[in-house]
């Protein structure tokens, strides 16, 4: 059997020795150039454990090896420095004409051609879908696009049948999408001057000739609060940037958007490419079907926004009396007034004033808000407006890039998400984009380690079991029924109380004892509670938890926003017969809270991902500087740890990392049979196999594990033989 330290894991062992015996080693291996190149496959390590697996990362990423096996899945490291070769067109035909992919380096691209020709094998299931993990900065987007322009010239290198013109402009579309998302979507932050702040699924559809005949566009969960607040040296959407320093002298009129003027919603504009990008993503709109009047209406409307921040409100003298607005204000009322076409009276009533309707005989009574509230109904008409146009730019797109079903057949999805998260401050958001990478890490569980696992004891092999961690208990905490976080988050926004943050933790408390994932930071002095997530333990704050979930925007900003004659606020708000004549189907279409809705998308995503063969791309930041050449063990190992990858390459390593048809079996080893001995000729023996073995892919026996394990050892013995001892 093959070599298995089961479970063996020195993590504790090399957290206290990532110094200079792991350095001398590291060097060590560098020397041996023909085994770093060995080792492409971490799969190849033995004994495999976080260490060595850290150590042929460390030496493969210091000679610009940024991309290792492990077993299924591909480690990617972010090199911080542009390599064009490494993504040149001649390289993305070298993959794509290899006769085995595989045997090149590894390399994205071996693992989007590997799932174009699964595609093409009509493989089961024949959709196949790339998941790109990773944290924030660690190269996710950068991958997808990698990986979407692959596809793009894959599919340009063969004619289609509608003629080449078709393709192309069909791939164009799809390429465009990105930097329109990216430009309304994506944001500097302390760890990713481009992060994207949306999570988005990217299916690229193929006919029967597998040419690229269109795509489809789901997103998640845009941190729509970016708009109005950004953490200190983080910028708002680089949308804001590129209109606000590429408008012409012309359109600085129209929008209102005079050269040096001050947004408070703008902070740390000091950079060069913003304009350049202005024509980039105004091209690619127009490439996507959105016309320049329809652009010049939708940075017009973005430019209201701007104004619309620098709005403030002051106390007034009498309580009575709706908040006063200074001078200067009034002039930005009056601008965001005339941008989204609003009359100015009826939108500071909308930001000032309250209707409550009570009684029996419904009466309307009007309550001036308090300046917080007013701050709150201004932040929250800019939120509704943004997020309504970043769903309506999907939905553009999507008719745009989207083909016929009777015309696609199969389908590539790429999957870009957030990555796992846990700041010192962690609310809603962190909540629900821990929740979604819990549930990826348990499909990876459930398709790979489970699976593979499962297999082998099937097929009777000899195996001892490597212990992963099951992420269902967290999962239940999070989302089970009927008792779970989100259901008890949700019953506070169903029954609109008042939020106690206090009795709040209780009661969760006191739900959900019995689920050892669950606990509290006793010394913080802010109600909180701890999830014990597979890839560490998160503190989450509950203060402003249960607002965030119910997302409610008053009545009269939706009313104001219907009102408006702006045509693109027309569509981003139409008046529906419903929400015209009953305020109360509103209400209660308004306890549709945050995490009902992305936990409904996302199980619509992970449907779609279980009925699809899956590649894992896992990528890996090796220092948080973003610095080119910077490899930080202890941050590349809280990384690896945190995706399970080590267990994922145990199990790997462990079974059978390749699998070979019978043929190329019997071809291959055909010269070492003369030397085996007379017990093992028996193995070779044609009719010693199954027949239906001998379609498949394993060379394995049906009744006999005699043999098997014979097919094996001779396997290994080969292996071993090409491996040298590290
Ligand atoms: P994520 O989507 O995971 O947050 P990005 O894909 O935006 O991260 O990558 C962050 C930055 O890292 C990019 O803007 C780019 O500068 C750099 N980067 C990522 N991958 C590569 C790569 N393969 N080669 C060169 N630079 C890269
Ligand atoms: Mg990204």
């Amino acid at each position: 059997m093959p070599k298995q330290e089961n479970g063996q894991r020195e993590d504790s062992l090399i957290q206290n020795d990532l110094s200079e015996s792991f350095e001398e080693e590291v060097i060590a291996f560098l020397g041996d150039e023909e085994k770093l190149h060995l080792f492409d496959d971490l799969t190849k390590v033995n004994p495999v454990t976080t260490r060595t697996v850290l150590k042929c990362l460390q030496a493969r990423y210091r000679v610009n090896l940024f991309y290792t096996n492990a077993g299924c899945s591909l480690v990617a490291l972010n090199p911080f420095q542009p390599f064009s070769c490494l993504y040149s067109p001649e390289l993305m035909r070298e993959y794509h004409v290899a006769l085995c992919p595989q045997d090149l380096k590894p390399h994205i691209f071996a693992v989007a051609e590997q799932t174009y020709r699964n595609v093409q094998k009509q493989m089961d299931p024949v959709n196949q879908s790339i998941i790109v993990s990773g944290e924030s900065g660690a190269g996710k987007t950068w991958t997808s696009r990698c990986l979407m322009k692959f596809y793009a010239s894959v599919a340009a290198s063969v004619i289609s049948p509608k003629g080449t013109k078709t393709v192309e402009r069909i791939e164009r579309r799809v390429l465009d999408s990105n930097p329109v998302m990216e430009a309304f979507g994506n944001a500097c932050t302390l760890r990713n001057n481009n992060s994207s702040r949306f999570g988005k699924y990217i299916q690229l559809q193929l006919d029967r000739f597998h040419h690229l005949t269109g795509a489809s566009i789901q997103t998640f969960l845009l941190e729509k609060t970016r708009v109005t607040y950004q953490a200190p040296n983080e910028r708002n959407f680089h949308i804001f940037y590129q209109i606000t320093k590429g408008a012409s002298a012309e359109e600085r009129l129209e929008w209102n958007l005079p050269e040096g003027a001050e947004y408070r919603w703008l902070p740390n504009s000091e950079s060069d490419l913003d304009e350049d990008c202005f024509e980039v993503t105004r091209g690619a709109m127009f490439h996507l079907g959105i016309s320049r009047a329809t652009q010049s209406n939708i940075f017009k409307v973005l430019s209201g926004l701007l104004h619309l921040g620098n709005v403030q409100f002051s106390n007034p003298v009498d309580e009575s009396q709706p908040c006063e607005l200074e001078d200067k204000t009034k002039e930005f009322v009056k601008t965001t007034g005339d941008l989204l076409q609003i009359p100015i009276e009826e939108l500071l009533e909308s930001l000032r004033i309250r209707t409550i309707t009570a009684g029996k005989q419904q009466q309307v009574f009007k309550k001036p808000c308090s300046r917080a509230e007013c701050e709150t109904r201004r932040d929250c008409l800019a939120k509704v407006i943004y997020a309504r146009l970043f769903e309506w730019l999907v939905l553009v797109i999507n008719e745009n890039i989207y083909t016929d079903p009777s015309i696609w057949t199969s389908f590539i999805g790429l999957l870009d998400v957030y990555g796992f998260e846990a700041f010192p401050e962690n609310n809603l958001e962190q909540l629900c984009i821990n929740y979604a990478n819990e549930k990826l890490q348990q499909h990876f569980v459930a398709h790979y380690l489970k699976a593979q696992q499962e297999e082998y004891v099937a097929e009777g092999l000899q195996w001892s079991f490597i212990n992963y961690k099951d992420n269902q208990n967290c999962l239940d905490l999070i989302e089970g029924n009927p008792l779970s976080i989100f259901s008890l988050l949700n019953e506070e926004c169903r029954l609109n109380r008042p939020s106690n943050t206090d009795l709040f933790q209780t009661r969760i408390e006191k739900a959900l004892s019995s689920n050892q994932c669950l606990s509290r930071d006793k010394f913080s002095k802010k109600p909180n509670f701890i999830i014990s997530h597979y890839a560490g333990k998160v503190c989450y704050h509950l203060a402003a938890m249960v607002e965030k979930n119910k997302d409610a925007v008053p009545p009269e900003l939706v009313h104001v926003l219907q009102n408006s004659k702006d045509p693109l606020l027309q569509k981003l708000f139409p008046v529906t017969e419903k929400n015209q004549n009953n305020t109360k189907t509103q209400n209660r279409a308004a306890v549709v809270t945050v995490v009902s809705k992305f936990k409904s998308s996302l199980e619509h995503l992970m449907e779609i991902l279980s009925r699809t063969t899956p590649h894992y791309i896992r990528c890996i930041k090796p220092n948080a500087d973003c610095k080119a050449m910077t490899f930080r063990r202890e941050e590349v190992l809280s990384q690896l740890q945190a995706c399970g990858i080590v267990e994922a390459i145990s199990i790997s390593a462990a079974g059978f990392p390749v699998r070979i048809p019978f043929q190329s079996f019997t071809e291959r080893y055909e010269l070492l049979r003369k030397s085996w001995g007379s017990s093992k000729k028996r193995v070779w023996d044609k009719s010693n196999f199954h027949p239906a073995e001998k379609k498949g892919e394993i060379p394995v026996m049906d009744d006999d594990k005699a043999p098997r394990a014979a097919v094996l050892e001779i396997l290994q013995d080969a292996v071993r033989e090409q491996t040298p001892a590290q």
